[in-house]
């Protein structure tokens, strides 16, 4: 995983460089296509940034998860407080410096490959409508011009954020809509990925600008977030940061993540 992690990260895909972002968006696609993924970029984008839309279709399954994320990254601001070059991975002290590895290209890479690890051991797949956006770091409109119709004709009710978070050392599990009492379905999934472990709370991941994700589940879906960051994580800051245990774990429980959508009855 850290030859891919940090090929990935050295691709700077930043708004407006076409090159990097397009070799941001072929490296996705790389990897998702042998994968059985079937990959449509919509979106005409000032900014170089189209959506990447990857399907992947089970006709011997009905169930359905919408996952999302981002492949671009926020840019380098102040250059002079990074103690590492930005788009090379470095360990330090059990944790990967670099801008991108929290937000979100650590996590992305580390569910395709979660993917990849079910697909090779022959296991099934739900279907999957993964939305991987451009505009994220920039708040662009494409996203919120394309998200709506896929939505509508996927029809699913669980929607997976980017990412979520550890709040001293244990696990969290974000979810919506706001309820008083905890959607009992919760509980299994929570023993499935993290063993029962993680906490819960009932609404979403901080974002910096609306999301178009967000903004587009219907009333009937079901929000879900959880994942490797924690509060040293230093998104959108120089030193921007990740623990590596915590990121090699997500391979495993974003696996179990998508074995449990394969089982349950919601
Ligand atoms: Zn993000």
């Amino acid at each position: 995983m850290i030859d891919q992690l940090k090929e990935f990260i050295a691709i700077q895909t930043i708004a407006h460089d076409k090159q990097s972002n397009e070799a941001g968006i072929l490296f996705i696609e790389n990897l998702l296509t042998p994968l059985g993924f079937e990959i449509t970029l919509e979106g005409n984008s000032k900014y170089h940034q189209p959506v990447i839309i990857a399907k992947h279709t089970n006709p011997k399954s009905d169930k359905k998860i919408v996952l999302y994320g981002h492949y671009d990254v926020e840019k380098i601001r102040k250059i002079d407080e990074w103690e590492t070059p930005p788009f090379e991975v470095v360990e330090k002290e059990n944790r990967l410096f670099c801008r991108g590895i929290a937000d979100n290209k650590g996590i992305l890479l580390a569910r395709i490959l979660a993917i990849e690890d079910i697909v090779k051991s022959g296991k099934e797949l739900p279907n999957i409508l993964w939305i991987i956006q451009g505009e994220e770091e920039v708040a662009g409109q494409t996203p919120f011009e394309i998200i709506p119709k896929h939505f509508e004709n996927f029809q699913s009710v669980l929607y997976l954020e980017e990412t979520g978070i550890y709040r001293k050392e244990k696990p969290v599990i974000f979810y919506l809509p706001k309820s008083d009492e905890r959607p009992s379905f919760l509980n299994g999934m929570n023993k499935a990925i993290y063993n029962g472990e993680a906490a819960f709370e009932n609404r979403h991941l901080n974002k910096f600008t609306t999301c178009p994700f967000l903004t587009n589940i219907p009333s009937n879906g079901y929000y879900l977030g959880f994942g490797p960051n924690d509060f040293s994580a230093n998104i959108h800051r120089p030193n921007e940061s990740m623990n590596k245990d915590n990121l090699f774990n997500h391979r495993l429980t974003f696996q179990k993540f998508l074995e449990w959508v394969s089982q349950t009855n919601i």
